[in-house]
């Protein structure tokens, strides 16, 4: 007997709006400072009116195209009831049954050594509204609890996924993969730590019985989880607790309603914390204060234009059109938009794909975390490294050399960093190749004259000998090129 494991995603993302769905607000994070970003709209004050806020339903219909959803021409909100002291009107105005966005998938790259790809269905996407945050003391010392308003009313988008998802792998790689693209259409900052991107996952098991049959064991709904690393862990952790209590108990989802566990990482266990509600507790019904949205072909024509190329397709052109490694690819477009424009320019202007995406992935990277810079901030500009390189390339500089002219053109304390800079530095520094073959040979010559020893050594078999005089050569022309010394070196000697 064994079990498959069925795995959905609910995704809420904070659209990176300057204010709140339904009131002029601000959203911006600012825990120091509660209840300072409100007013009797999102505090629920009686008789203040809801107005939608253009722009959130914009960056809701840019995720919708992204993620392959039709967009209805007509969409509504409903009020979903609950009462709970974040949030002060006892209702959240979210959408029901007639979602601005549906029947959606996102491709994901199930393994990158066979590429086997896998599409995750999208049931919907709709918008609705955060609540605010309650904070509870737990030091044990009694003091009270305090709600936050401050994030009441911030825009959201509900993403939920098809139960396509088979392991506590795939749901983290989708998202991921999700997190990217919302990064790369530019809809949120999908800051995990700000709360700007949360994860509720509902897991059971198909259980495969000796006889043939298959048993669902029942879905538990897990709560809140705000990091890649706890989306993967709390999954494995509920499969493993799921097929225990089915050996123990084997209660099927006939048996049991619906449960909902929050994931405490601490401990690294899901604990029980109510029964899940049905649409039917929430007593959904339409908002008479917001009138419904229409929208037209022309509306989402112009909004799935505004769409960029998304990473996915992004990480396959690279490969094709540059001829990146899967992993090279991968980690620069993993990096974000901006700094896979910055390769793109180096790229292309430099000419050479492979040399470029090495150093970005290496160098440019390197110096990014060590000096905390962003690649927008980042002192040598594309062009810049990209002029470089092409001395590499025409094999006017070696790669060590070009490295040193990297680290000058970093250091430069007066900010000198043009594309004119980099041949000062070559011809201060004396890091020019070595091109005339007549002067080089002439060094090669005195070299190999004056040491006999070595000379007799490589004639009797010892080709470690060369490495000695190959350094003797270089001290004397610093920019030769050591393969054409080394070639030199043994023909003469030879
Ligand atoms: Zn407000
Ligand atoms: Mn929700």
């Amino acid at each position: 007997m064994d079990y498959t494991v069925i795995i959905g995603l609910e995704v809420h993302v904070q659209l990176q709006t300057k204010t709140k769905l339904f009131c002029g607000c601000s959203t911006k994070f600012n825990p120091d400072h509660p209840n300072t970003q409100t007013c009797p709209v999102c505090l629920g004050l009686p008789g203040a009116l809801p107005v939608l806020n253009r722009e959130a339903f914009h960056l809701g219909m840019k995720t919708g195209l992204a993620i392959n959803c039709e967009i209805p021409s007509f969409t509504k909100w409903d009020r979903k009831q609950y009462y709970y002291p974040d949030l002060p009107k006892a209702y959240q105005i979210s959408q029901f049954d007639l979602p601005m966005s549906q029947n959606g998938w996102l491709e994901i790259e199930l393994d990158p050594e066979t590429r086997e790809k896998k599409k995750v269905g999208i049931i919907r996407a709709h918008l609705e509204e955060d609540a605010g945050k309650n904070s509870h003391d737990e030091s044990g010392r009694g003091q009270d609890s305090k709600v936050d308003l401050n994030r009441c009313g911030t825009p959201l988008i509900e993403i939920v996924s098809e139960p396509d998802l088979r392991s506590a792998q795939e749901a983290r790689t989708y998202l991921e993969e999700l997190k990217l693209l919302l990064t790369y259409i530019d809809v949120s900052d999908c800051n995990m730590q700000e709360g700007s991107l949360r994860c509720d996952a509902n897991v059971n098991l198909h259980v495969h019985k000796a006889d043939g049959e298959t048993v669902p064991t029942p879905i538990v709904e897990i709560k809140n989880l705000n990091s890649f690393r706890g989306v993967e862990q709390a999954i494995e952790y509920e499969v493993q607790r799921q097929w225990k209590d089915w050996q123990a108990k084997g209660l099927s989802l006939k048996d049991v309603p619906k449960e909902t566990r929050g994931w405490d990482a601490d401990r690294g266990v899901t604990l029980e914390q109510r029964g899940k509600e049905d649409a039917a507790d929430y007593r959904y019904f339409p908002d008479p204060d917001l009138a419904p949205v229409t929208v037209t072909d022309a509306e989402r024509e112009r909004v799935s234009k505004e769409l960029c190329e998304r990473p996915a397709d992004r990480r396959a052109r690279f490969e094709k059109s540059y001829q990146l490694s899967v992993y090279d690819a991968a980690v620069i477009i993993d990096q974000g938009p901006t700094l896979a424009d910055y390769f793109e320019t180096v790229a292309e202007s430099c000419g050479n794909g492979k040399q470029a995406a090495n150093w970005v992935t290496q160098d440019v990277l390197r110096e990014l975390k060590e000096r905390e810079y962003e690649i927008s901030e980042f002192p040598i500009k594309s062009e810049v490294l990209a002029a470089l390189l092409q001395k590499v390339d025409a094999n006017e500089i070696t790669t060590k050399s070009a490295r040193t002219v990297f680290q000058e053109l970093l250091s430069d304390s007066e900010g000198n960093r043009g594309v004119e800079q980099i041949q000062s530095i070559i011809d201060e520094k004396g890091l020019a190749l070595v091109s005339d073959t007549g002067q080089l040979e002439s060094i090669v010559q005195a070299v190999v004259d004056r040491n006999a020893k070595a000379v007799a050594d490589f004639q009797s078999g010892k080709q470690a000998a060369v490495g000695a005089l190959i350094g003797q050569v270089m001290r004397e022309i610093k920019g030769a090129d050591p393969k054409t010394v080394r070639e030199l070196l043994v023909e003469k000697m030879s």
